[in-house]
């Protein structure tokens, strides 16, 4: 495995850091109140071409690697986590419609996805009282020539803003589907979700009631979108995790700032020794999930199975996430709970980082059960 970053990976990071430091940063405290990015933030990111950071060239995209994709969405999480996290939403509508679409579907929306014209939503778990994570309850009714779509998705990240999504439904002796629905479809309600962290996502919830879709809006084999699915949510895995690298740096970046300039007893907190294990302690996590996230992109890149260690770079990543975030508001004590530093956010971001795309005790049961009678 490789550590070293090729010109264009490090030429990424930089634009992104650059448009992170100028724009997103100095925005995420109303990105968050506002629950989505402002019409500059949109330009700044369509002009970085982050809208399609991954997605083929011939669809308008960077066809960006894995290491080099998710080096950007660790650049822009230490500035905003929602936002970061808000592109992992996209770029999976966008490569599953690459993957499985056809060149109708393409030739109508994944140039407008690449671009930052459109944007799209994935929109599957939705049977909360389930353990299974993959059970789904939205239904597809075969309606002459085409579909009718009934349930709901719970909670969505950018369905608030998204012009399409990839949503999955039961079809009747088939099994899963994917279909590709526009959002402004008849009987398509997006309820715009109050969440607690990651708020610039625009997490929405989405109903579906009688939705009436012609044959061709089924996006890849009938039955097969949980097979079919799967590499689009293990980059998504991988994508949160980077987000979640991101995150903890900067946390741990406010952390040890606030440390630096606070002054308890005539001397800056910073010489306290369980401030500075706080820092340290999250310091050394952040480098092991940097290692695993590392070591995910390199395997995805290279084409090896990555499952497991996307698994763990995800889970180790947002615990880490969490923990910097939890010890960087301890370190900054009552004035870190305030909005007048953007630690608190960081925190409720980080809680809900643990829980997309599968929770953090659902990794631990992949990783768990690819290693059973491995020993
Ligand atoms: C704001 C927000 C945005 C979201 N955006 C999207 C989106 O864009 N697209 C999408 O498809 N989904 C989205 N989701 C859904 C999200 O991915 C799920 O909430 C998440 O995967 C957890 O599933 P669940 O809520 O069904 O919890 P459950 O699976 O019911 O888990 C509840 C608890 O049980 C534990 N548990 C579950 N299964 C096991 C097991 N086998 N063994 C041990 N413990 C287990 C979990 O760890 C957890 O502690 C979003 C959720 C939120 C809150």
């Amino acid at each position: 495995m490789d550590f070293a970053q090729g010109d264009q990976q490090q030429m990424i990071r930089e634009a992104v850091r650059a448009f992170a430091e100028k724009v997103a940063r100095p925005a995420a405290m109303a990105w968050d109140r506002d629950a989505g990015w402002d019409a500059a933030g949109h330009r700044g990111l369509a002009s970085l071409g982050a809208f399609g950071l991954a997605a083929a060239e011939a669809l308008g995209g960077l066809e960006l690697d894995a290491p080099t994709w998710t080096a950007a969405l660790e650049e822009l999480a230490a500035a905003d986590a929602g936002a970061a996290e808000a592109l992992v939403a996209h770029a999976a509508c966008l490569a599953h419609l690459e993957a499985v679409g056809t060149a109708g579907q393409k030739a109508a929306w994944a140039g407008k996805l690449a671009a930052g014209e459109a944007l799209g939503c994935l929109a599957h778990e939705d049977d909360p009282d389930n353990l299974d994570s993959d059970t789904v309850r939205t239904v597809a009714v075969a309606d002459g020539a085409g579909w009718r779509l009934t349930g709901a998705k719970p909670a969505v990240v950018l369905g608030a803003h998204a012009q399409v999504a990839v949503v999955t439904a039961v079809a009747q002796d088939l099994g899963l589907t994917a279909f590709l629905v526009p959002m402004n479809a008849p009987g398509v309600r997006v309820l715009a979700l109050d969440a607690l962290g990651l708020r610039s996502a625009a997490a929405a919830t989405l109903e579906l009631t009688d939705v009436a879709l012609g044959a061709d809006a089924v996006l890849g084999t009938p039955g097969a979108a949980k097979a079919e699915l799967e590499p689009v949510r293990d980059d998504a895995r991988l994508g949160t995790a980077a987000v979640a690298l991101g995150l903890a740096r900067a946390a741990l970046r406010e952390a040890g700032r606030y440390a630096a300039g606070r002054e308890q007893f005539g001397k800056p907190i910073s010489s306290f020794q369980p401030i500075q294990w706080m820092i340290a302690n999250s310091a050394t996590e952040i480098d092991a999930a940097r290692m695993l996230v590392t070591r995910a992109a390199w395997l995805r890149a290279a084409g090896k199975p990555a499952a497991r260690a996307i698994a763990m770079a995800k889970l180790q990543a947002t615990e880490a996430a969490l923990r910097a975030a939890d010890r960087g508001l301890q370190v900054h004590g009552g004035y870190g709970y305030t909005k007048d530093f953007p630690i608190e956010r960081m925190l409720r971001d980080a809680a809900l980082l643990q829980i997309l795309h599968g929770s953090r005790d659902l990794q631990r049961v992949r990783i768990g059960s690819s290693l059973a009678g491995a020993a």
